[in-house]
């Protein structure tokens, strides 16, 4: 299913709901085609491991391309079963230097059982690919925000300098409580956590450049 993030950066099933149900026709333009109003187009069910109730994720319909995409809330990342804030806050525990034995025993008491460190491996492996792709891009931002601040060069003694360096520019940013959903808001590059795709960029909202 082709997606659109949408901002919704909390993890919370009504916001999300009531967000998208009130966005008319004009709100969200054609991902596809860039026409200036889509409909919507029925919903489909996403059950993330670390909320207790489902989603019911709206899709929309352009009538004049006649492609559908879903409205994804930015805490959601397409194919993920997992929400943004917890593949973050492991991933930020793992760059840090705590092992992955220890962040998977930390999720387990949170009631967040993975089974097994693959998923976690997963996790991180990705993140550190995709932070090499941002982490130029994502700094401009952050000094731009802040030009008072001297960004911290990448730092020693942790697991993945990159990473550390990603998550300290993105709350230079986007605020102390950012997560990558708020890069995730900007389509631009790549989305964060999102399984990398080669052929087909719109899938995941990021082209054509939608309308100002
Ligand atoms: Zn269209």
């Amino acid at each position: 299913m082709p997606i659109v993030s949408i901002a919704c950066l909390s993890v919370k099933r009504d916001e999300y709901e009531k967000l998208v149900d009130s966005l008319g026709p004009r709100d969200v333009p054609c991902i596809w085609c860039g026409h200036p109003f889509t409909y919507r187009h029925g919903v489909y069910i996403r059950r993330p491991m670390d909320v207790t109730r489902p989603f019911l994720i709206r899709r929309r319909f352009c009538p004049a391309c006649r492609h559908t995409f879903a409205l994804l809330p930015t805490f959601l990342s397409p194919y993920q079963r997992a929400t943004i804030p917890l593949q973050d806050e492991a991933c930020y525990r793992l760059a840090q230097g705590q092992s992955y034995e220890t962040v998977l025993r930390h999720l387990d008491v949170r009631g967040i059982h993975l089974f097994d460190m693959a998923t976690l491996r997963r996790w991180f492996r990705r993140l550190v690919l995709q932070v090499h792709k941002i982490l130029p891009a994502l700094t401009a931002l952050a000094q731009r925000e802040a030009p008072e601040l001297s960004l911290s060069r990448l730092r020693a003694g942790v697991r993945d300098a990159w990473v550390m360096a990603y998550y300290e520019r993105l709350t230079v940013w986007a605020g102390p409580s950012a997560d990558s959903g708020n890069w995730n808001l900007l389509r631009l590059i790549l989305y964060v956590f999102a399984p990398s795709l080669s052929g087909n960029r719109v899938s995941y909202g990021l082209l054509p450049t939608p309308p100002p």
